[in-house]
C-alpha cells in the first residue's frame, strides 16, 4: 500500500550540513521526497507539533532544540512509508539505533536525533496538514 509519511530534518543536522546526506539515505530506502521546505519553526508551531508530550520533562528542552536552526519539513511516499520511516530512521536514542540508520549514522543524542517519523498514518496526517496544503505536495 502506498502512503504517506510526515519527516523533520532536525537542526543538529541541519547545522552539520546533513541534509543531502540525510535524503540520500530516505531515498536509497525506496521512499520519495513528495514534498519539502526548509523552515525556521516558531515556538508555537513546535509546542504543537510535540503537545503529546507536553507532560514530558524534555518538552521544554525539545521545543528550544526544535527552534534552535532551521529544519527541513518533508513528505515522504512510498509502500508502508510510515513504518518503513520508522526502520531507517533508527531507534529514538542513538545508542539503540541499528546499523545503516539515520540515527545510528548521524544523531548525536537521545535528544538531538537528527530526524522525526510519524508514528502512524493517522498521526502522519495530522503532522502533513500542519506544515503543507495538499497543492504543495506532488506525488
Ligand atoms: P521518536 O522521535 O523516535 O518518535 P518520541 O516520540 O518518544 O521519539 O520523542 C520525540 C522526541 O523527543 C525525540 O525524537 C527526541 O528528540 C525527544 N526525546 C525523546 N526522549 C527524550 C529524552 N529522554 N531526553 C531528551 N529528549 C528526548
Ligand atoms: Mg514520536
Amino acid at each position: 500500500m502506498t502512503e504517506r509519511t510526515f519527516s523533520i530534518i532536525k537542526p543538529d543536522a541541519t547545522r552539520r550540513n546533513l541534509t543531502g546526506k540525510v535524503n540520500a539515505v530516505i531515498e536509497d530506502a525506496g521512499l520519495r521526497i513528495v514534498a519539502q521546505r526548509r523552515i525556521r519553526m516558531t515556538e508555537d508551531q513546535a509546542k504543537k507539533f510535540y503537545e503529546v508530550h507536553a507532560a514530558r520533562p524534555f518538552y521544554g528542552e525539545l521545543v528550544e532544540f526544535m527552534t534552535s536552526a532551521p529544519v527541513v519539513v518533508q513528505v515522504l511516499e512510498g509502500e508502508n512509508a510510515v513504518a518503513r520511516y520508522r526502520e531507517v530512521m533508527g531507534a529514538t536514542n542513538p545508542a539503540d539505533a541499528a546499523e545503516g540508520t539515520i540515527r545510528k549514522l548521524y544523531a548525536e543524542s537521545v535528544g538531538e536525533n537528527s530526524v522525526h517519523g510519524s508514528d502512524s498514518a493517522e498521526n502522519a496526517a495530522i503532522e502533513i496538514a500542519q506544515f503543507f496544503t495538499d497543492d504543495q505536495i506532488v506525488g
